[in-house]
């Protein structure tokens, strides 16, 4: 059995639209006085999982695939969720979005999008830009912790945070092992200790490119 890290196809010869969140807000840093990691609220990471969370957000062009860029990974068009829900049922779930047109933003709202993503974010911003949703998965196998080089660094009783990371650094550095025996049979899903990583299955590549779907580029991970 193969599996495949899932990232982000920018797009080769013009890029695709970005979409951005459309609420501006100040972010709030806390440090935990337990595990000493800074907290930042709000967490859109966080959000995004919730099903019942209203984002928004608005493209800074036309030109869209079906797997969106943005700052949050995991927003799918609406033909994208046709085909998932139609292959994919058991592994997948969908949360909404509120798509933001050009002619919704107020002068003011446009300042601040100026002040946080730069001037040229508001220069192309579409008026009706397509339906996207949030697609929601779950955790569909585990690692093998020692040959991924990856531990779990913090496990904080006051704040929750759980951190994975390479012995010595603040993240994950190099491949990840899945263990075969422990994959729950979902096409496309999340793993433990890899963050909002997406990994997918041969059968899942299959679909997308039978479908002539864009956004995502492969690349195969190790098994064990
Ligand atoms: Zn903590």
């Amino acid at each position: 059995m193969d599996f495949f890290r899932v990232m982000i196809d920018f797009g080769k010869r013009k890029r695709f639209a970005c979409g951005c969140l459309a609420e501006i807000t100040e972010y709030k840093r806390t440090l935990c006085p337990v595990c000493g990691i800074e907290r930042v609220t709000p967490n859109y990471q966080q959000m995004f999982k919730d099903k019942k969370w209203n984002m928004k957000i608005f493209m800074d062009r036309e030109h869209y695939a079906d797997f969106l860029s943005s700052q949050i990974r995991g927003i799918v068009s609406e033909k994208t969720k046709k085909i998932l829900i139609e292959n994919f049922n058991n592994a997948v779930d969908f949360g909404n979005i509120e798509m933001i047109s050009f002619r919704d933003l107020t002068e003011q709202k446009l300042q601040e999008i100026r002040n946080c993503y730069g001037y040229a974010a508001v220069k192309k911003i579409p008026n009706d830009p397509p339906q996207y949703y949030r697609l929601l998965l779950k955790q569909g196998a585990e690692l093998d912790f020692q040959k991924t080089n990856i531990e779990l660094t913090v496990d904080c009783s006051k704040c929750g945070r759980k951190r994975y990371a390479t012995p010595g650094c603040s993240y994950h550095e190099g491949t990840p092992y899945i263990i075969e025996s422990t994959w729950k049979g979902y096409d496309i899903f999340y793993i433990e200790g890899m963050g909002n990583t997406v990994f997918c299955t041969e059968r899942f590549i299959e679909i997308y490119n039978q479908n002539k779907l864009t956004g995502l580029e492969f690349e195969k991970v190790q098994t064990v």
